[in-house]
């Protein structure tokens, strides 16, 4: 998650370059800080360089049944892009099913957006009390406010911390080294679970570091 004016600034060099930018907005239903976007839309310029892929994952729920959309401005290349991308879509991709249509359809009714707010509002409290604990025990942590994850950092390698809250606190999380060689010596732990097993976790946690 980047402010709007980090995200310029980006916007601008890929409009410079003739570049195109690919922006995940997985988290735009968690973001809550002023001045960070939850679309680079909402960036001038940015209908000229980005496409932008959206998920009903962590906004509704959706992690295992999976839905999402993609947008594909028509200012791209003149229309070719998006053009390329419908035609690839309905050619290599046989459709959502049915009944995820219907879900994620469910997701938008006034029902659906009040459910998935109050789901997010808990799943926020549970990543702020992981954030206070990992700040009480002077463990550098950073996410959890624009998003359900917290990345942290966990002074050994990253499988070993992983065996040893495996092991000793029988908590489950996953090693950083899994997102590439730079999250080597992180750890992610997700605020997604009740508030009661989160601050189950985050006692034990605490007994073992
Ligand atoms: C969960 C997640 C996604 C995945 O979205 P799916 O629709 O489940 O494939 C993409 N980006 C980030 C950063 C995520 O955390």
């Amino acid at each position: 998650m980047f402010t709007s004016a980090q995200l310029k600034a980006w916007v601008d060099y890929a409009n410079d370059m003739g570049a195109v930018i690919i922006f995940d907005a997985a988290y735009e239903a968690f973001v809550t800080q002023p001045g960070v976007p939850r679309s680079i839309f909402a960036i001038e310029g940015a209908r000229n360089c980005a496409i932008e892929l959206c998920s009903f994952s962590k906004t509704a729920g959706f992690t295992g049944t999976r839905c999402g959309y993609t947008v594909v401005p028509d200012e791209l290349l003149g229309g070719k892009l998006a053009k390329m991308w419908a035609r690839r879509q309905s050619t290599k991709f046989n459709g959502t099913s049915y009944i995820q249509q219907r879900m994620a359809e469910a997701a938008y009714s006034d029902e659906g957006i009040s459910q998935c707010r109050e789901n997010i509002d808990a799943y926020r409290k549970n990543a702020k009390l992981i954030s206070d604990a990992l700040d009480e025990m002077g463990i550098y942590h950073t996410g959890g406010v624009n998003s359900p994850y917290i990345w942290l950092k966990c002074g050994m390698d990253s499988w070993d911390f992983f065996d040893r809250l495996l092991t000793q606190a029988n908590v489950v999380g996953t090693p950083g080294s899994g997102f590439g060689k730079n999250g080597e010596g992180f750890f992610r732990l997700t605020a997604f679970n009740t508030y009661e097993k989160t601050a189950e976790a985050i006692e034990r946690i605490k007994k073992v570091l």
